[in-house]
């Protein structure tokens, strides 16, 4: 009734995505209505992109990070992890042979590590748009200020990947220190939207202390902010913070969702992420084949792959970029797409 019901709309209240999400955990969707929430899904995909799955080449190319987000490997208190930073010339090595691989957007994440001022971040951003004018420069390095996004902008950096984590600011508050808050998150993210970058929201399924109300928020919110991106995948525990004992979340959850974003906003782009491959060896073909329809491999030196451990258990830290990229075309080959070597930007509603 209520799927009927957000089928029919593409939205429902916070009140009824809550109860539409408990429908699903306490396994009252029946098979058939879940089948008709992926045939719209993938219809929908299908309208937009067609057969095609676009692939990001993610360059990690810092783990050093000032803040301490709760659930993450890489927060500053974790004296376990060995530090890193790639420099510019490591950096445009990553581009080139991202970019014979057919690679045409580069993804820069790192964590919130100061030593990447606006000024370094600009020459890099630059030579990179200078070496590959065809190719799109997406950025997630997290919260800035306005000139600092500008100047990114204006340097040549068309997209910016900044979850929102939870739309949810009780839920936040455990999920992060004293400090930072959703509200600046939220100003950034509309930010980033105002300076005309392509940007990216998203959160984690299942991560501590979340409930259906809080995810109900997400999803109005997503519907608010209208990304052009969206990256959700399960969370998954790491050894080394507080949130060690926590269950992760759940890869059946993810795809529904996947599901439910595309109904929700149907031209947005939208990864199988690694988290998602990370719970279940066949994660990312389930999500694309729910309605996603990015993928994004790993450029990052083998040698510092493991550094950046976000969660446990990540996958393909191991793997040199080409091995990577074609286990990926094999993998999405199998699930009927096919990965195209393009810019991949967002479709026009
Ligand atoms: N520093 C940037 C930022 O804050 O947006 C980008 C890097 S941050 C590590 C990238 C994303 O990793 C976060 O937005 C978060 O959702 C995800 N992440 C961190 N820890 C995770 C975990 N334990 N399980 C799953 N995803 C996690």
């Amino acid at each position: 009734m209520l799927l009927e019901k957000f089928l029919e709309q593409g939205c429902l209240k916070e009140e009824e995505f809550k109860e539409l999400l408990d429908q699903f955990d306490q396994g009252s969707l029946t098979r058939e209505a879940l089948l008709t929430l992926t045939k719209k899904a993938v219809a929908l995909r299908e309208c937009y992109y067609g057969k095609k799955v676009y692939t990001r080449g993610l360059i990690e190319f810092t783990n050093y990070c000032k803040n301490n987000c709760y659930y993450c490997g890489i927060q500053a208190k974790n004296s376990n992890v060995t530090r890193y930073r790639l420099s510019m010339e490591e950096i445009l090595s990553c581009c080139e042979s991202g970019y014979d691989l057919g690679f045409r957007t580069f993804v820069l994440q790192g964590g919130e590590d100061p030593y990447y001022t606006k000024e370094r971040m600009t020459e890099i951003i630059k030579e990179i748009r200078c070496r590959y004018p065809d190719c799109a420069i997406t950025l997630s390095v997290g919260e800035k200020d306005h000139d600092t996004y500008a100047a990114w902008k204006e340097a040549g950096a068309d997209r910016y990947l900044l979850r929102h984590e939870t739309a949810d600011e009780a839920h936040y508050r455990k999920l992060h220190p004293e400090g930072m808050t959703f509200e600046h998150r939220k100003a950034c993210l509309y930010d980033l939207k105002s300076l005309g970058y392509q940007v990216g929201a998203g959160f984690m399924v299942g991560s501590p202390y979340q409930t259906n109300k809080s995810l109900a928020k997400d999803l109005l919110f997503l519907k608010e902010l209208k990304p052009d991106m969206v990256g959700i995948g399960p969370f998954i525990s790491h050894h080394d913070t507080c949130f060690k004992d926590m269950p992760n979340g759940t890869a059946e959850k993810t795809v529904f969702l996947l599901s439910v974003i595309r109904v929700l906003l149907p031209n947005v782009l939208l990864p199988a992420t690694t988290a998602l491959g990370t719970v279940d060896p066949q994660g990312r073909e389930k999500g694309i084949k729910a309605g996603a329809n990015v993928v994004m491999p790993n450029l990052s030196p083998v040698a510092v792959r493991k550094q950046y451990e976000l969660y446990d258990s990540k996958i393909c830290t191991g793997e040199e970029a080409a091995e990577c990229r074609g286990c990926l075309e094999r993998r999405i080959a199998s699930t009927g797409y096919e990965m195209v070597s393009m810019r991949g930007d967002v479709a026009k509603r």
